[in-house]
């Protein structure tokens, strides 16, 4: 059987000091439990160290929160999926809400950056989602499917080592989490299309994102199509990113 996977974002959040403790927080209370459920963390760039050293050895990987699209050259400020790989990175984040947002990238982008990360044997963590305005005009299903079809469309080949997360806009660090009923219908609809273009979807974890925390992590978990989680704002708290994992081990 798949294992869930909780995965953190900390978004732009920690420091040297701040890091270490939450991250032998996390270590320490992963060990005391079975490893039926895959953990990591993703963390800001210059973290990629640090986190590294702690994490070694651990049942807790660790990742990057984006990723160029480019192998090498002249794209400053940016970090490509060579020098995460040099960081034993295992996981990239690509096309957050608050990069497609802030940072206008497109479906297009998000599928390049994905390539790029699997080119150098990093999973992507690939983000999908619609608005408020997206959801009440009755497009959530058409969103989610067109911007999931550009990584198909990109890297149909390797489809089935991607992860991908549904995550809804309008639930991402404001306390408003969908309901567990309409995460799973968004997830069934991802599911169908990853089966259709792969044999091998069964392989992909579907995370869920948007506002999951310790009191709202089981009955998520608890869906069919909801493989794991992508914890934002939680998983600055080892106690309750450990009640997620719990979580997920129980479901
Ligand atoms: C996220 O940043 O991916 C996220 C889901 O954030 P939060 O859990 O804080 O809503």
């Amino acid at each position: 059987m798949k294992k869930k996977l909780i995965a953190g974002n900390w978004k732009m959040n920690g420091g040297r000091e701040a890091n270490e403790a939450l991250v032998r927080a996390i270590v320490a209370g992963l060990s005391a439990q079975a490893s039926s459920c895959d953990a990591a963390v993703c963390v800001p760039a210059p973290y990629l160290a640090q986190v590294q050293a702690l994490c070694q050895g651990s049942g807790l990987a660790w990742g990057a929160q984006d990723v160029s699209e480019h192998e090498q050259g002249a794209y400053t400020g940016e970090v490509s999926a060579r020098m995460l790989r040099d960081f034993g990175t295992r996981y990239a984040i690509v096309g957050h809400s608050e990069r497609r947002q802030y940072h206008g990238e497109s479906d297009a982008l998000v599928s390049h950056k994905a390539r790029a990360a699997l080119a150098q044997g990093i999973t992507p963590i690939v983000c999908v989602g619609e608005t408020l305005a997206e959801r009440e005009a009755g497009q959530t299903e058409a969103v989610v499917k067109r911007q999931l079809a550009a990584v198909i469309h990109d890297n149909g080949h390797c489809i089935s080592e991607i992860v991908v997360a549904y995550e809804p806009v309008w639930a991402i660090g404001t306390g408003k989490t969908a309901t567990p009923e309409q995460a799973q219908q968004v997830h069934a609809v991802l599911r169908a299309q990853l089966k259709a273009a792969t044999a091998h979807s069964d392989r992909i974890c579907l995370l869920y994102g948007g506002s999951m925390n310790a009191a709202n992590a089981a009955s998520l978990l608890a869906q069919p199509d909801i493989d794991g989680g992508l914890i934002g704002g939680a998983s600055l708290k080892a106690a309750d990113f450990l009640q997620i994992i719990a979580s997920a081990r129980a479901a």
